[in-house]
């Protein structure tokens, strides 16, 4: 009799319909992606209760958490049993890896499980010299990324026949591997860009024609930019798709149109979470992509997670429609099933039907920020992307910006620093920094103090954008 482990691979597999090659010429995994939504809950509660039966005979962490709760080992037999397990925090994870060096307990997997089959450690972006959270993930795991992967790819466009350029870094985060193995299981050969520099990748895409970019937002900016810079026009590339992910930015409808128009191409999103959906938990279908200025939607993987929106004070399920915060439970991992983690990014969740077939529910204008993004001004509540967007809908203002959040004579200030779209002389500053200023009174509904530096001044941003620095949280005045 197989041990939980292997029936929770065995299940997940199971369940991994057309894992080999695409079911038709629209769905990866057409019996999937166009189930009912009944259907699509039935499969949910199967994997859940599995997953939790995993996760208490073999996760310290989880097992524990659960006990608090006041759970026993078959209290999750299904869907609606959700709500009973208790969601974690990425604080929780971080105690639990800093007391538990160097891989924390809630990973199921063993010792045994890492050097027998495992295939790559990841570990969280962030910049600073402090220890990285860090993940192991088994080759089951890659096969399941690649899988879902592809699926999303799939439903983007992308097709045996394109050649596609991954810019996103050759390291530790799982952006590039995810999309390496789902292009290799397509049939799509890869240029790996991930180890070169913006000279090189011009390069390669004028040279060998890639017609598929992968890369964050900003990126696609400063490569279009670039090549521009070097007498090339992205517009007459080879390139008809770009797939960006690391920002929100192409759920940001001016960035979206701005990033098109550089490249002449579709601008696609693609998003998931190091700790929770390693493989793409959201992403634009070529109908939501065709939207020119409303946010596009991203559909949401329900089969292999589960998406929950819950108000962030009462953690409770809020009514489809309204507004919450992001949970999510995996339900395809080996090595990081995991249960109501909470990823804290505001969505809105919409399961009518969309117009490419696809049953899955849809975060509507995709991931706008996480919680702890929000920026409260004056009374105001709004993510920084209603900046970004305010800013790049006007077209003779530059890709690149600052917003300095500053508190004196006891009042919150805002100041937006930009560039004009070319070079052009300061006498001629004060279109540009009167248009700016009048599109953000009017999306923000206060003031704003608007400065116009000559173009080039501005950082150029290669990989995820910093734009942000809000002063007021050094002296405490929040
Ligand atoms: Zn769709």
């Amino acid at each position: 009799m197989s041990d939980i482990r292997n029936q929770w691979r065995d299940l997940v597999r199971r369940h991994a319909l057309n894992f080999d090659q695409p079911g038709n010429d629209r769905f990866w995994s057409p019996e999937l992606e166009t189930a009912s939504r009944e259907r699509l809950r039935e499969i949910q509660g199967e994997k859940l209760a599995l997953a939790y039966r995993y996760l208490w005979e073999c996760s310290t962490f989880y097992r524990g958490k659960f006990e608090q709760a006041g759970l026993g080992p078959d209290s999750i037999r299904g869907i609606d049993d959700l709500t009973r397990i208790p969601v974690t925090h990425r604080e929780q994870w971080l105690v639990d890896q800093e007391e538990h060096p160097p891989w924390g307990t809630f990973s199921p997997l063993r010792q045994e499980d890492w050097t027998e089959r495992g295939w790559m450690l990841f570990t969280t972006s962030g910049t600073t010299a402090a220890q990285p959270r860090v993940f192991r993930h088994t080759t089951f795991d890659r096969d399941l990324w690649t899988w879902l992967g592809a699926r999303a790819l799939y439903a983007m466009g992308v097709r045996r026949g394109d050649v596609a350029i991954n810019c996103f870094g050759y390291g530790t985060s799982v952006a590039f591997w995810g999309l390496h193995y789902a292009l290799n299981l397509m049939g799509v050969p890869v240029i790996p860009g991930g180890g070169s520099n913006t000279e090189r990748r011009i390069l390669f895409i004028n040279t060998y024609k890639p017609t598929v970019l992968t890369c964050t937002p900003s990126y696609a900016l400063y490569l279009g930019r670039a090549m521009e810079d070097a007498g090339l026009s992205p517009q007459e590339s080879s390139i008809r798709l770009l797939v960006c992910a690391g920002e929100p930015g192409a759920c940001v409808p001016a960035t979206k149109k701005r990033v098109e128009n550089l490249w002449h191409a579709k601008m696609h999103d693609d998003f998931g979470c190091t700790e929770v959906a390693m493989a793409p938990l959201g992403y634009t279908c070529s109908e939501q992509v065709r939207k020119t200025d409303t946010p596009v939607d991203t559909h949401l993987m329900e089969d292999a997670a589960i998406p929950e929106v819950l108000h962030p004070d009462t953690m409770e399920p809020v009514a489809e429609g309204q507004a919450g915060i992001l949970v999510v439970s995996n339900l395809y991992s080996e090595a990081q099933p995991i249960l109501r983690y909470v990823m804290g990014d505001w969505i809105t969740v919409d399961s009518t039907p969309c117009a490419c077939g696809r049953t899955h529910a849809r975060a509507v204008g995709g991931l706008q920020g996480r919680n702890d993004n929000l920026l409260k001004i004056r009374g105001l509540m709004f993510f920084p992307a209603v900046i970004e967007d305010s800013i790049r809908r006007l077209v003779d203002v530059g890709d690149e910006f600052k917003v300095e959040i500053t508190h004196r004579d006891s009042m919150d200030h805002i100041k937006v620093t930009i560039e004009p779209a070319s070079q052009i002389p300061k006498s001629s500053y004060d279109p540009p920094r009167e248009r700016v200023a009048r599109a953000l009174k009017g999306s923000l509904g206060i003031n704003v103090e608007v400065e116009v530096v000559p173009y080039g001044t501005l950082p150029r941003t290669q990989f995820k954008a910093q734009r942000l620095f809000d002063m007021r949280e050094k002296i405490g005045k929040h």
